[in-house]
């Protein structure tokens, strides 16, 4: 059974697409949505030896190797053009890796249409990215699994237009507001708060006067939201 996260990212894959799945571990995402239905063909990625093999052996387990090609491969190098992937996901690892993943082979993007992106932490690199590279935010997801809060990113081409805040909290779900969002920002807050104050009484040096302006910004926005 799919993580509820996965699942979640599963359900903004549209039907017939072509799918690469980079940083696919035990290409359980792709298994699942060819299962389903919901993709025609995928290929899982993965640049580590381990769970390069995890996602084969996964793959043969299900008897779908007629379906899903998994290759060895640093990121975006995965796809080749005679693939036609038209949607690429990126799950569980941090914005800045996504992001890097995302601008390491540009060129490996030109036939992809929908991103769908879960970033464990620091989604906001994501929303930069995408401002910068003209993609839009089509829809977002924010949901509690073991304690942990995930977003998720699904971007099609377009412009779009974002305030500070948007970028931070993302324009869709700081709109929707749901437990989750509010659990998140609560909790970054806190420890917001909580460094603030234990830079109280430090020495007034310039870095902790910008550490101190950068905090009680940031506080202020979620207040605001
Ligand atoms: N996507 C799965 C999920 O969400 O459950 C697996 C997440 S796992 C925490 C991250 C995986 O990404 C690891 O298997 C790691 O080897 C792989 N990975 C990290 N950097 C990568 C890169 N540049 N290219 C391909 N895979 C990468």
């Amino acid at each position: 059974k799919l993580s509820k996260r996965l699942e979640a990212v599963a359900k903004f894959v549209p039907t017939g697409a072509v799918m690469a799945d980079i940083g696919s571990d035990h290409a359980y995402l792709p298994c699942y949505l060819i299962h389903k239905g919901t993709a025609s063909y995928a290929i899982a990625g993965e640049v580590v030896k381990g769970p390069y093999e995890s996602a084969v052996g996964q793959v043969q387990k299900e008897s779908l190797t007629e379906k899903i090609t998994v290759r060895l491969a640093d990121g975006l190098a995965a796809i080749e053009e005679a693939d036609h992937v038209d949607t690429v996901t990126i799950a569980g690892m941090g914005g800045p890796l996504i992001v890097s993943i995302l601008e390491k082979h540009p060129e490996k993007l030109q036939g992809v249409t929908r991103l769908i992106l879960q970033p464990n932490i620091h989604a906001k690199v994501i929303r930069e990215w995408a401002l910068a590279h003209q993609w839009a935010i089509l829809d977002e997801e924010i949901l509690e699994e073991d304690d942990k809060i995930y977003e998720i990113l699904v971007l099609q081409r377009g412009q779009m237009e974002l305030s500070t805040a948007e970028i931070l909290f993302g324009p869709k779900l700081s709109l929707r507001k749901s437990p989750a969002f509010t659990k998140k920002w609560l909790r970054e807050k806190d420890n917001w708060q909580r460094v603030l104050q234990s830079i109280e009484g430090a020495e007034q040096t310039p870095e902790i006067e910008e550490k101190r302006a950068e905090l009680t910004a940031l506080i202020r926005l979620v207040e605001g939201v």
